[in-house]
């Protein structure tokens, strides 16, 4: 459950070095049409998202570092998504800045989106796959409401209640990092677990 530390670089892009910089940054991605995904070709981590040296002392990440350039300031502590849902890509255009909860919707989104490609547009309101399932532990742990999840995933607020308290797909869940609170403890946690960065 680690946090997110934001470390600003932007300065780097402001230092007699930023060309040159910029120059290196460039060189390592395959720069397409303005449509086109435009593919990182360095070093990148187990889920696809790229690295970049900036300066011998600090590494970003590679979409951040374009988003940057483009934009001419630091993203901050936002999280700079990808619309291409294309972890590799750094393409600016296809990128914009968000908050964990929007990373989340469009983690929904994408879910019901092949949820409903697999099972027809109208699926069945309480059935259930482990890749929902997924979606909504996520929810969870961002500290959406029971409500909000069953609008935004299409299931039913009671399958959602259930889950929560740990009364169905308690082994899934489990698997997938959701432990129930005791009752009497109301506490929504932050976010924690898997995320965009
Ligand atoms: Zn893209």
């Amino acid at each position: 459950m680690a946090e997110r530390v934001y470390k600003p670089f932007y300065h780097h892009l402001e230092s007699p070095n930023a060309e040159a910089i910029k120059v290196r940054f460039w060189e390592k991605v395959e720069i397409g049409s303005p449509e086109d995904c435009w593919r990182w070709t360095a070093k990148a981590n187990s889920k696809g998202y790229g690295f970049f040296k900036i300066a011998s002392y600090h590494q970003v990440a590679a979409h951040r570092l374009s988003w940057a350039i483009h934009n001419r300031r630091d993203p901050g502590d936002l999280l700079t998504l990808h619309n291409c849902d294309n972890p590799q890509c750094v393409n600016p255009v296809h990128l914009r800045l968000g908050t964990d909860l929007d990373n989340m919707e469009d983690k929904m989104s994408r879910g019901r989106h092949r949820n409903g490609d697999r099972k027809g547009a109208k699926n069945g309101a309480n059935k259930l796959d482990l890749a929902t399932l997924a979606q909504v532990i996520a929810g969870f742990q961002i500290g959406l409401s029971n409500t909000e999840i069953a609008n935004r995933l299409g299931v039913s607020h009671a399958t959602i209640s259930l889950i929560r308290l740990g009364k169905s797909w308690t082994e899934d869940s489990a698997k997938l990092g959701w432990k129930p609170k005791p009752k009497f403890k109301r506490a929504v946690s932050r976010p924690s677990g898997e995320r965009g960065i």
